[in-house]
């Protein structure tokens, strides 16, 4: 049984992100989307609503579950069984941040890191930029599911009546 994780953020889930997860479902038997609870960074959406998110926009794949973990995801990987760490590189700049985070963390436990390419498709796409646009009432329609969608204008509603 081969596990492995897409560790991240997911502020929110993207089709960019999907389309990762999708992708490496198809490579391994089991693979679980952990999301990074991290209190000194918080993001728009709790970690709570990231996974609520998650579940709805992955839960096409038979084999994919959603959790989150603190501390290190080098902990979280041998906890759970996992022995590969799928990240994705969307440019040259990726590339650079990851490396070193690979190599730290095959150092520190033995877990592999695979890296994806991102599809051409989504490769322009981040969720802060999805933030960004949602934040002005732009359109994200093709960025995100029409679930996300909803989220954000509620979230953004929310904000903006409480200030
Ligand atoms: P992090 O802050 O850990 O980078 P993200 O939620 O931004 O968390 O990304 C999680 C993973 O998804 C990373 O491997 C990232 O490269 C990948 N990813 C993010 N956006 C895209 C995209 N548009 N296409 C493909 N992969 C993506």
């Amino acid at each position: 049984m081969r596990r492995a994780v897409c560790p991240g953020s997911f502020d929110p889930v993207t089709y960019g992100h999907i389309d990762i997860v999708g992708r490496a479902a198809k490579q391994y038997d089991e693979v679980v989307v952990a999301v990074l609870n991290n209190i000194s960074k918080r993001g728009l959406f709790s970690v709570e609503e990231k996974l609520d998110m998650l579940s709805e926009g992955t839960g096409d794949f038979g084999n994919v579950s959603v959790a989150e973990f603190d501390g290190l995801l080098v902990d979280f990987c041998r906890d759970n069984g996992i022995d590969t760490i799928v990240r994705s590189l969307r440019s040259v700049s990726d590339f650079d941040y990851e490396l070193q985070i690979a190599q730290m963390n095959y150092r520190l436990s033995g877990v592999e890191t695979v890296f994806m390419t991102a599809n051409p498709q989504y490769s322009f796409l981040s969720s802060s930029l999805v933030r960004e646009i949602a934040q002005h009432s732009g359109d994200v329609s093709s960025l995100v599911t029409p679930y996300v969608q909803k989220r954000l204008r509620e979230k953004y509603a929310e904000r903006s009546a409480g200030q």
